[in-house]
């Protein structure tokens, strides 16, 4: 793998080591800008908990955007049980049979982290004739809390109260064959590239050919990221993950261009034109159809941006589950990007 894209894994594991599910973009947000701070790009964070950093082009006529979100699937307390266990609700649409067994951090309203195990509500071979058959849904998931906790009213000593998020471990890897797994590279590891994007413009002293945002979203996993947009903008690309599985051409190793999602076709001149810019460049690429996915530009469109938009993104496999993808797949984004930019 070439060091640079090395670096982009790099980066993403830190990003993907700071827990930001959706509704909790307090670490998250300070860490993107303090990345930012070496850089001279102007940059806001909007009412609503997005950042977005401004690009002069060489071409000022025109406003383009790149979106990428930072805010990740999750949980919430939803009781608190009168043996010291907690229940639940899902933050977005996780696979809830793959957090059974999980470690997770529950974070206070006093900004407290509070470790625990999430686990099938019968978690115990040995105790209950369900422990393997059970079905694993939310309402049957408790948090086991790793503190001395016999009561409801012990839990609420610690500060624990409904409403509080639930942080699910990534368990972030990179692997020696290139690898990078983790949960929530949907789409921390789209986050990364537009932050090594930025390093890259500055570091080889170039501007994009027209003036871009970059939108760093903090409500995609529920709908409306980037609902709202500065209305100067007139095209943008949501860098998120690439769909893998039955009836996709989509591997770990390709950018995916999205033609169509749940949210209906996207700008056929867009796809044209990134199709025909791969190609170029003898990227791993392919066109595909998403069929359950919606997207920040669909977020944009249905807040009633006037756009053009385009999805796309690196292959990622075992979405909102145990995710993983290869540097291959990162590369041919970055060098997507870099060619709609127009950088060099
Ligand atoms: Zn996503």
């Amino acid at each position: 793998m070439k060091p640079h894209i090395h670096d982009i894994l790099k980066l993403g594991k830190e990003i993907l080591e700071i827990p930001s599910p959706t509704g909790y973009s307090e670490k998250i947000i300070p860490y993107l800008i303090s990345k930012l701070n070496n850089l001279p790009y102007e940059y806001e964070v909007t009412p609503k908990g997005n950042l977005l950093i401004h690009l002069e082009g060489n071409d000022t006529s025109k406003h383009v955007a790149l979106s990428a979100h930072t805010d990740t699937l999750g949980l919430m307390v939803r009781s608190i049980q009168s043996n010291g266990t907690l229940k639940v609700t899902t933050l977005g649409g996780i696979i809830v049979p793959t957090l059974d067994g999980e470690y997770c951090h529950v974070i206070t309203r006093d900004n407290k982290l509070i470790s625990g195990t999430i686990l099938y509500k019968s978690p115990s071979s040995h105790v209950y004739k369900d422990a393997n058959s059970g079905v694993r849904e939310v309402d049957n998931m408790i948090i086991r809390l790793d503190e001395v906790v016999k009561s409801k009213q012990d839990v609420e000593a610690l500060g624990i109260q409904n409403g509080d998020i639930i942080a699910i471990d990534p368990k972030t890897q990179i692997t020696p064959s290139g690898f990078i797994k983790s949960r929530f590279l949907d789409d921390k590891i789209s986050v990364a590239i537009l932050l090594a994007l930025l390093e890259y413009a500055h570091k080889t002293n170039q501007k994009p050919v027209f003036n871009t945002t970059f939108i760093i979203s903090t409500y995609e996993e529920v709908g409306h990221g980037t609902a709202w947009i500065p209305s100067s903008i007139t095209e943008m690309i949501a860098v998120d993950m690439g769909c893998i599985g039955e009836d996709l051409a989509c591997t770990e190793y390709d950018v995916s261009i999205c033609a169509k999602d749940s949210s209906g076709p996207y700008d056929r001149d867009m796809i044209t034109s990134l199709k025909s810019m791969a190609v170029k460049k003898s990227l791993n690429h392919v066109l595909d159809i998403y069929p359950m996915y919606g997207s920040d530009v669909s977020a944009a469109l249905r807040g009633g941006a006037n756009i053009k938009g385009a999805l796309i993104g690196p292959g990622v496999m075992a979405s909102h589950g145990m995710e993983r993808t290869h540097g291959d797949a990162v590369e041919a984004t970055f060098e997507l990007l870099k060619s709609y930019l127009n950088l060099g």
